[in-house]
């Protein structure tokens, strides 16, 4: 057991700080799962983070198992990152013109991703999606757009409907302020359901522009696609002639080098003719992309007629963070991920079940998620279907015994390359403890 004097109980300069927040932002937050309303209490505002380890304004550390919501898989400040950021920074912020890093980013990741013959650099997810939907509908010259209930593909007004992340934390149906005739555009179907999809399709085949799917999604919780589902979607797109965009933007260069498609491999029928990234490949910086096929990409400002621009994209600073943690991304890292994530998952799984709590754990790669519930998680119905205040109690003893859980049933827990055995065992010690406060 913990001495006491570990328990952190005080936390009265974030409480100030929240305070001084919501007088100035909404609800005190920039991005709204940061608010803690799902689990309760005080958001810890963090002052500085190395490695595995935060450190709150209050001066307690806790193991992070958020890790900035995927991009730091090598650990928070790693040295080689801040070198070549350091060294970045020096040459100036932005240029607003082309500059070699970019291009260095492009080749490591078509590299990487085979059928990602060129991709456009731009600075968050949000606008990867945003970007693919518009070069999927100018490439079809169709308007309508299919996603998955549970999935979030980022705040784009079409995909927020049922959407996962924040908007299922906060048991949103949708948006307000997206109009019905952008939402009228997107068909919502359950996850894993070829039953649905291909019926979709029978109905509204030739409007649909593309289906857009994650990857394997982690914004219900994990929830992987069962065996030969994405071999379906490859196939009904093919059919009725539209694209397919995986996005991979939490997924992508950390389940495997090459994402999840590195892992599952190549769908039957061929791969998707669209990806997206982001998280991971700007290591910590606003850096994403989307990209496919050279025809494909060729349908962009300046070549063709799809329009897409950013004033910060492929900033300087940005991508040389970003290139300096795909090139850090060795075998070894993804090895230690995997360790890491297994030793907490199989730990976490040993707790509840002594404690008698009803849990199911999910993979994708090293990417996992507890559900506090009975039996696999398909779709999103089954992901609402948790003890959700289970799993907010057994956060809020972890939170107290120092370790940083995602403050969402709905997410994913992530790991880092610099989570070393004192990390670990400071999980591992804290896990009995939350398993039987959840219990
Ligand atoms: N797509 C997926 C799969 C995501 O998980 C996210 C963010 O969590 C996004 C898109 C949006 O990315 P961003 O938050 O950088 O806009």
């Amino acid at each position: 057991n913990a001495p006491t004097s570990h328990l952190i109980q005080d936390t009265p300069a974030s409480a100030a700080l929240l305070n001084r927040a919501r007088a100035v932002t909404p609800g005190g937050v920039n991005s709204p799962v940061r608010a803690f309303r799902a689990v309760g209490g005080t958001p810890r505002f963090i002052a500085e983070a190395k490695g595995p380890w935060l450190t709150d304004v209050d001066g307690n550390r806790y193991v992070d198992l958020i890790c900035s919501w995927g991009p730091m898989i090598l650990g928070h400040a790693h040295p080689e990152v801040m070198a070549a950021v350091q060294e970045a920074a020096t040459h100036g912020f932005s240029f607003g013109t082309p500059s070699e890093n970019e291009v260095l980013l492009a080749e490591e990741i078509v590299r990487r991703v085979a059928p990602v013959e060129q991709v456009r650099l731009v600075s968050s997810g949000t606008e990867a999606t945003m970007s693919a939907l518009r070069l999927a509908r100018g490439a079809t010259g169709r308007s309508k757009v299919v996603k998955f209930a549970g999935c979030y593909h980022g705040h784009v007004d079409p995909l927020l409907a049922a959407a996962g992340s924040g908007v299922a934390t906060f048991a949103l149906p949708d948006s307000a302020g997206v109009p019905a005739s952008s939402a009228h555009e997107t068909i919502v179907l359950p996850y894993n359901d070829v039953a649905a999809l291909e019926a979709a399709f029978v109905e509204h085949g030739d409007q649909i522009a593309c289906v857009i799917t994650e990857a394997s999604p982690g914004n219900m919780g994990v929830v992987p696609p069962a065996a030969g589902f994405t071999d379906a979607l490859r196939r009904v797109t093919r059919e009725h002639g539209a694209l397919l965009i995986s996005d991979e933007v939490m997924t992508g260069f950390r389940c495997s080098a090459a994402g999840w498609y590195g892992l599952e491999g190549e769908p039957e029928g061929g791969a998707p003719d669209l990806f997206t990234f982001g998280k991971v490949m700007g290591g910590g910086f606003p850096a994403a992309a989307f990209g496919g096929s050279a025809d494909l990409m060729s349908r962009l400002a300046p070549e063709g007629p799809v329009y897409q621009a950013g004033t910060l994209s492929g900033n300087p600073v940005a991508t040389a963070a970003g290139l300096a943690t795909l090139r850090g991304c060795t075998p070894e890292v993804y090895d230690r991920l995997d360790a890491v994530a297994h030793t907490v998952a199989d730990a976490a799984s040993e707790a509840l079940a002594a404690a008698g709590v009803s849990h199911t754990v999910q993979w994708a790669g090293s990417m996992f998620s507890v559900f506090v519930r009975d039996g696999a998680v398909r779709d999103y119905e089954d992901a609402k279907a948790q003890d959700h205040a289970a799993y907010g109690r057994f956060f809020h003893e972890m939170l107290r015994r120092g370790v940083h859980l995602p403050p969402s049933s709905y997410e994913a827990w992530f790991v880092s390359a610099s989570h070393d055995d004192d990390a670990v065992a400071h999980v591992l010690d804290a896990l009995p403890h939350a398993a039987t406060a959840a219990s």
